[in-house]
């Protein structure tokens, strides 16, 4: 999600060294997004500092269940493309083996990078071995919908809504595509053609939503869920997980991501090309004024 404009590492500005927290509540561990000055967008410094809160977690034998939670009014804005710690070329030791991104001309920069920080950890994120669940309020937008689609449950407050909006940029959905598995493939359609905000209420109906909190009980509410995951034995939930998320992959989610992993390249490719813009010209500014045009005309 990320246009291509030429190296200047000197022009990131971290506001924060620590873009996430760690924090353990009895058998619970929670992974705070802290950046709620930036609506917690998803910056490379943000993704390897979850990859290690997950890490951390996954190797202390105490913690049993992982909660993703963001800190501030939303839980996610997406992917950074407009902050001032936007760190699209800036090199990271990778955790999976992919080479680095920087030096890579044309298409291949962010086909390598996107392989990387969204397909690559959010796959590796959604094989942790314990249980995970997403406690999400406010706003969950395109980038955002990875990070919360990665959880085994997610838990929304009524004011939480879900949105994709990236068909403006030409691109047919976020990288990690799990639109037509998350939702009913007209549905699908539907949410990413159209971009609208889908509420907590809608997604619950359709099952993307485990349950519905508020704001005042968020926190509680998966707390105790945690708990009460943490009460069963730790093998029989690794393997109901590894199951289920077996059974998707026999639906075609892995294939289906790994195509349309391609398109989604094919588009960032096809606006540079015609626009000299890989995200179609848009930017943070431009997405929220057409949102905001869309929520006064909707
Ligand atoms: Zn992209």
């Amino acid at each position: 999600m990320d246009e291509l404009v030429p190296p200047r590492k000197a022009d990131i500005t971290y506001e924060t060294e620590t873009p996430v927290r760690y924090e353990v509540a009895g058998q619970v561990a929670w992974i705070v997004m802290d950046r709620p000055k930036y609506n917690n967008a998803q910056n490379s410094q943000m993704t390897y500092a979850l990859d290690d809160a997950f890490q951390r977690a996954v190797n202390d034998d105490a913690v049993k269940v992982i909660v993703l939670a963001g800190e501030g009014k939303h839980f996610s804005a997406g992917h950074d493309i407009g902050t001032p710690g936007r760190d699209l070329h800036k090199s990271f030791e990778r955790r999976l083996l992919w080479p680095d991104h920087v030096n890579k001309p044309g298409a291949e920069l962010l086909y390598t990078r996107e392989h990387e920080v969204y397909l690559g950890m959010c796959r590796r994120w959604r094989e942790a071995p314990k249980p995970t669940i997403a406690a999400v309020q406010g706003a969950c937008v395109a980038g955002g919908l990875m990070l919360a689609w990665v959880c085994d449950f997610i838990v929304a407050t009524d004011d939480a809504f879900f949105q994709d909006p990236v068909v403006r940029m030409g691109i047919p959905g976020v990288e990690y595509f799990a639109h037509a598995f998350e939702l009913p493939p007209r549905v699908a359609k539907e949410f990413l053609m159209l971009g609208e905000r889908m509420n907590a209420e809608r997604a619950h109906h359709f099952g993307m939503v485990n349950r519905l909190s508020t704001r005042e009980t968020l926190k509680a509410d998966v707390q105790a869920m945690a708990e009460k995951l943490a009460a069963q034995p730790r093998m029989g939930l690794w393997l109901t997980k590894q199951a289920i998320n077996h059974v998707e992959d026999l639906r075609g989610k892995r294939t289906a991501m790994d195509a349309v992993y391609h398109m989604h390249h094919f588009a960032h490719a096809q606006s540079d090309l015609t626009s000299g813009n890989a995200l179609g010209g848009q930017d943070a500014k431009s997405m929220a004024a057409a949102n905001k045009k869309q929520a006064g005309e909707g």
